[in-house]
């Protein structure tokens, strides 16, 4: 029988989970209605659990259908939040909003205004095709101030020296080290400028957790939709400690459902289990007990 290891924390973050949640709810709720429920953009970086909550009734909304909502449709805002400016749009339509921005986004949001309104620039350091970015950056125009969004180092170094009033925010799933050395670039160039630590811990507390389990296990699995970032590196995190010696873990493989389990994993006597954060709790179940029922 496989020695099944989970790391201590995997999964949902609390804001994706909280989000789910919210459309589960609204779903339920949403037959007294009779309207259509609407998620903008897509709910969660997992196909699975979008089908799934497509069968319950869930649509995606994008900036260009807005206008054909209908007054007793309901739009979901995801955890990454979305722009002041797309959100008037939606309530013009008398749509109603349930607002599932996760509580660190928002706050990285009222961030941005709040130095904008006071003239600051604000500089983001982010994916710039990035939902959350999207939103932070809406939420410093909407005050008239400057927003300047940097993926990286080059394009720190390409702001030029100035002495404008700054500060730099990040997106919530940046690494440290790449906001640290941003950071440093743009200390040099800004007389007036103040960093704010907003990245969130879901990801490293997700990393840490791995680092841990490959210590213990012969194989790693980690689950997760392809599409989704922290669980890419996750998958990269756990090829790196099968690659190291000081590590127990020699194999490691990135699934998305339950039939994708390699089946050399079956031969293994002990697997750890590791999941991104938007991965549901019922596909990590259903993977640990094919993998326990298997090896009976
Ligand atoms: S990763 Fe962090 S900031 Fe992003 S949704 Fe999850 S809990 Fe919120």
């Amino acid at each position: 029988m496989i020695n099944v290891i989970r790391a201590d924390i995997l999964g949902y973050c609390m804001g994706v989970r909280r989000a789910v949640e919210m459309a589960e709810n609204c779903l339920e709720n949403n037959v007294k209605t009779q309207g259509s429920v609407f998620s903008f953009g897509p709910l969660i970086h997992n196909k699975t659990a979008l089908k799934t909550l497509a069968l319950k009734g869930l649509s995606v909304l994008d900036s260009e259908n807005i206008d054909s909502l209908k007054h007793n449709d309901t739009v979901i805002i995801r955890a990454h939040g979305i722009p002041p400016k797309i959100r008037h749009k939606i309530e013009t339509t008398g749509a109603k909003i349930v607002d599932a921005t996760c509580p660190r986004v928002l706050s990285s949001q009222k961030r941005a205004s709040n130095f904008a309104k006071k003239g600051f620039t604000i500089i983001l350091a982010g994916d710039k095709n990035h939902g959350e970015v999207a939103g932070i950056a809406g939420c410093a125009e909407s005050f008239g101030a400057k927003c300047i969004v940097v993926e990286n180092v080059m394009d720190a170094k390409k702001i030029p020296q100035c002495n404008d009033k700054a500060i730099l925010l990040s997106q919530t799933t940046i690494s440290h080290k790449e906001y640290d050395d941003i950071a440093r670039i743009l200390q040099k160039r800004m007389e007036h400028f103040q960093v704010f630590d907003t990245i969130c811990p879901a990801t490293s507390e997700r990393q840490k957790s791995l680092e841990k389990l490959a210590k213990k296990v012969e194989g790693i699995i980690v689950i997760g939709g392809k599409n989704s970032a922290n669980t890419q590196r996750l998958f990269l995190a756990s090829q790196k400690y099968c690659d190291d010696n000081a590590y127990e873990c020699k194999i490691s493989c990135h699934i998305e459902t339950p039939d994708e389990i390699p089946e050399n994993f079956f031969q293994l006597k002990s697997i750890g289990i590791t999941a991104g954060a938007s991965t549901p709790d019922n596909i990590i179940d259903e993977v640990e007990e094919i993998l326990i029922g298997k090896s009976c």
